[in-house]
């Protein structure tokens, strides 16, 4: 079992399989991108399969999928096929933006990996054009629904962006009305690759319920487990519930179960800190499973508090990062 400095049990990896993605949303990273890493730096799915035994062993028992977009990498059938086969393994799940998903659902559903997370920042299609930069609306529309009727557990994750997309909140409370879906209304985070810079945000968790309160006065909260980074709802009548992640506000870092391992091997104990580790070469030398092993405890034996106290590890500013190379 993990257990990090603060008594905190670690059983959940966030595990990005590329830094690459065919949208350019604006809150993630800049029109022209980012410095994608070289091919030779990224993890191959081998070490990806690796890594994830190694820290099954460890105590993680829940792996999610992300990105950049997972699926623009070709091999990931392979890696997500290895996974579900793997003892230890509890739950198996993937953010996507649900671009290039299509294909692969059949297998998905087959593999047993029924919980999907899909961005969708708008119901409107110039707000997606122009929030994604790219015009996708009616394949991730499709693929969407297509997820929600094969019986997925699909959560809808939606940045609040002010200015730019909160007239849709109301609105895609109502079109997923009769579905079974959870909608996870996001605070904006800073890492958008060095665009924006920000040091406090409009729509905080508190004014998200309050707008949501107003259209839907008859809504009520929901037990969720101690370690959900998302306060609950639901709503009289609707099929669905919704949730509030106050990723800026960042309220739930005291229950915090989470460790990300970036495409690039990069070990991450928190969002707003500084990598603590990188596996990369590790694992491509001797001894790979011990000194991985090593590499988790050390990581793990250091972890910041909370996500202000990771935020000074960095000398200058954590706001040049973006969410395409850290997985979200
Ligand atoms: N491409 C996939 C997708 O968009 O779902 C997976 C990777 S994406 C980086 C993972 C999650 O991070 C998405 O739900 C996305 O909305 C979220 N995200 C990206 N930039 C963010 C930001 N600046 N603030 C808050 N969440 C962000
Ligand atoms: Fe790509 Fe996801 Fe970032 Fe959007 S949020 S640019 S879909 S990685």
């Amino acid at each position: 079992m993990l257990i990090d400095n603060h008594n905190r049990q670690i059983n959940y990896l966030r595990l990005a399989v590329t830094d690459r993605c065919n949208l350019r949303c604006n809150y993630c990273m800049p029109s022209e991108g980012i410095d994608f890493a070289k091919n030779d730096r990224l993890l191959t799915i081998d070490e990806l399969i690796q890594v994830s035994e190694i820290l099954v062993g460890q105590g993680i028992d829940k792996i999610r999928i992300t990105g950049g977009e997972p699926f623009v990498r070709k091999d990931l059938m392979l890696l997500l096929r290895a996974l579900s086969d793997m003892n230890g393994l509890n739950e198996i799940s993937v953010t996507t933006n649900a671009t290039v998903i299509g294909p692969h659902i059949d297998e998905l559903k087959e593999l047993g990996i029924k919980n999907i997370n899909v961005s969708l920042d708008s119901i409107n299609r110039d707000t997606f054009e122009r929030i994604t930069r790219r015009n996708q609306f009616d394949t991730v529309h499709n693929n969407l629904i297509r997820l929600i009727t094969e019986g997925f557990n699909v959560r809808i994750n939606f940045i609040v962006l002010e200015g730019q997309n909160e007239q849709d909140m109301i609105p895609i409370l109502e079109v997923m009305k009769h579905h079974k879906v959870s909608i996870r209304f996001l605070e904006e985070m800073p890492f958008n690759g060095g665009t924006k810079s920000f040091t406090g945000i409009k729509w905080n968790h508190k004014a998200i319920l309050e707008h949501i309160a107003e259209s839907y006065p008859d809504y009520r909260k929901l037990e969720s487990p101690k370690t959900s980074t998302s306060v609950n709802y639901k709503i009289k009548g609707h099929a669905g519930t919704f949730g509030i992640i106050p990723s800026f506000s960042r309220t739930f870092c005291g229950s915090c179960n989470r460790l990300r391992v970036t495409a690039t091997g990069d070990v991450i104990t928190c969002l707003y800190g500084k990598p603590k580790s990188n596996l990369r070469e590790v694992i491509r030398g001797a001894s790979p499973k011990e000194n991985i092993e090593n590499e988790i405890l050390k990581a793990v034996g250091a972890r910041a508090k909370t996500g202000f106290e990771a935020q000074n590890e960095h000398a200058t500013t954590v706001f040049g990062n973006s969410m395409t190379s850290i997985g979200g």
